[in-house]
């Protein structure tokens, strides 16, 4: 089949967030699943092109109308891992890709816009059929919209439109004149069988007009795919959901096996097998990454309890109020804490690095505002067990990394959470996992992780055996999206 990606992220040379990392297995394993497959990405000026395999000007000349004018754009091809990766790199007087950031500038909204119409020019350029366009998260959700109405060329060389939300707390939501700004008219969109958001009738919302163009809507996990269909994890699209449930798929999501493996893992001090009958020499090697990682970070080994890490976005879906706690928790306990995270919403700043400062050069917790990728390698490697006490998580990508790593997750049972960890009192225990979303839960499940860790042994590593014998790899997930790709050749589900 040939497949198109077109996506805001790549792991690793364009990653924020769990995104990058599955556009990067995902396209991968189609690749060695024999599919044509290409993905198409804005040329941010942050990705080290020394990264790709090769890259060269492609496309001179590809314009881009935006706001009555036109823009002219280099597009690069480039390989990576055997993926084919279009990067689209425009002459704008905004600078917009030039910006030293994926996300987080004012003007997030025009430039994802304007990236999605671009791509659409890209295809239309190439004037050849594509089986699957495939789109990720609001930005770029206006292409389902824009091929349907704007684009008829387009609309008949491809096959069908998948949209996949990876989160449905994010949903573009723009006035309409931004929409106007690359080509579609915003006031005609402004109903509520388009794409006007269901709570302001004055707002558009651009996850909503992908989910109503796309011929499928996956997202990734089955819980998350039953969750967003009730008011509680809609944010507000759970009616727009409802109504078109029949195209909705939930499919877990997958890990790269190459990136995420300690056998060869080059920012290890000891790698170690991906074999649960070898648990023993696994142990001493993560012994070793650990005592490595800590001297780095002039902390000392916990004599009794474990060390406890946490690598994540900070924002409220992530629980900050409990991973505050747990770090407070774990450090009353004799354990050792170490937090790996990007601060994303403002008010989250203060209370985090007023715990930074006060867990200054102490020995056991350590705080790091940072994204650091090689880091989180050395982290999931050197761990114990991993906190993820997540308010809501549409997958989850680090309690499946961790689990490669004989590292044990500690997680609430939410979305593909739920659908990922077994509890230790399950048949096939894999980690701890809690319910409420209360200090008292945190504190109830540390005390469970502190006495088996110091008092059953045999469970401890049973637990980390279950975990590194579960497949995480894209294998069984890349042959769900086939079938859903082949569905939706098949059977069309969109407003003509
Ligand atoms: P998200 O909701 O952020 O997408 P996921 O669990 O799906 O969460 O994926 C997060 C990915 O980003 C994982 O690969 C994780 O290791 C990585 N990550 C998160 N925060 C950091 C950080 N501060 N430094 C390095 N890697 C990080």
């Amino acid at each position: 089949m040939k497949i198109t990606h077109i996506t805001s992220e790549f792991s690793p040379f364009a990653k924020a967030g769990g995104l990058g990392d599955v556009l990067h297995g995902l396209s991968k394993k189609q690749v060695e699943d024999g599919h044509h497959v290409s993905v198409i990405l804005p040329k941010y000026d942050l990705i080290d092109i020394k990264v790709f395999d090769s890259i060269e000007i492609y496309i001179q000349d590809l314009w881009c109308y935006e706001n009555g004018n036109e823009f002219h754009n280099t597009v690069y091809k480039a390989t990576f891992e055997g993926v084919t990766i279009f990067l689209i790199d425009p002459d704008h007087l905004d600078y917009y890709f030039k910006r030293g950031t994926i996300y987080g500038t004012e003007i997030d909204s025009e430039r994802f816009l304007y990236f999605s119409r671009a791509a659409v020019e890209f295809i239309r350029k190439e004037n050849s059929s594509v089986d699957v366009v495939h789109l990720h998260d609001w930005p770029t959700a206006a292409v389902a919209p824009l091929v349907h109405n704007l684009f008829p060329e387009v609309k008949k060389l491809v096959g069908a439109i998948i949209f996949n939300i990876h989160n449905i707390e994010h949903q573009g939501k723009i006035p309409p004149k931004l929409l106007t700004r690359i080509g579609l008219f915003g006031a005609s969109f402004l109903s509520k069988d388009l794409l006007m958001d269901p709570a302001c009738d004055r707002t558009i919302n651009l996850m909503k007009g992908a989910i109503i163009y796309a011929d499928k809507v996956v997202t990734v996990s089955p819980s998350y795919a039953k969750e967003i269909t009730t008011k509680e994890f809609g944010f507000g699209l759970e009616g727009t959901i409802k109504k078109l449930h029949k195209k909705l798929a939930g499919v877990l999501n997958g890990i790269e096996t190459d990136t995420w493996n300690p056998e060869i893992d080059p920012n290890l001090t000891e790698n170690f097998p991906v074999n649960s009958t070898f648990i023993l020499d696994i142990l001493r090697k993560k012994e070793a990454n650990k005592k490595a990682l800590l001297h780095s970070l002039k902390m000392e080994q916990s004599t009794s309890g474990p060390l406890v890490i946490c690598i994540t976005r900070i924002a409220s879906q992530k629980g900050p109020k409990l991973i505050l706690h747990a770090i407070e928790e774990v450090e009353k306990r004799g354990g050792s804490f170490i937090l790996l995270g990007t601060i994303c919403e403002k008010p989250l700043e203060k209370p985090f690095l007023a715990l930074q400062e006060k867990y200054q050069d102490h020995k056991r917790i350590h705080l790091s505002f940072t994204f650091d990728d090689k880091l989180s390698h050395k982290l999931f490697a050197a761990a114990d067990a991993l906190f993820l006490p997540s308010k809501f998580e549409p997958c989850g990508l680090t309690q499946l990394i961790s689990m490669r790593y004989a590292t044990i997750p500690i997680v609430r049972k939410t979305g593909g959470l739920k659908d990922t960890v077994h509890d230790k009192n399950s048949a096939y225990p894999t980690g701890f996992v809690f319910e409420e979303q209360t200090e008292q839960a945190v504190d109830g499940v540390l005390e469970e992780v502190f006495s088996t860790f110091q008092e059953n042994t045999p469970l401890w590593q049973k637990m980390m055996q279950n975990g590194l014998s579960r497949d995480a790899s894209w294998k069984y997930p890349a042959q769900k999206y086939e079938k859903i790709y082949e569905s939706s050749l098949h059977k069309k589900q969109v407003p003509q």
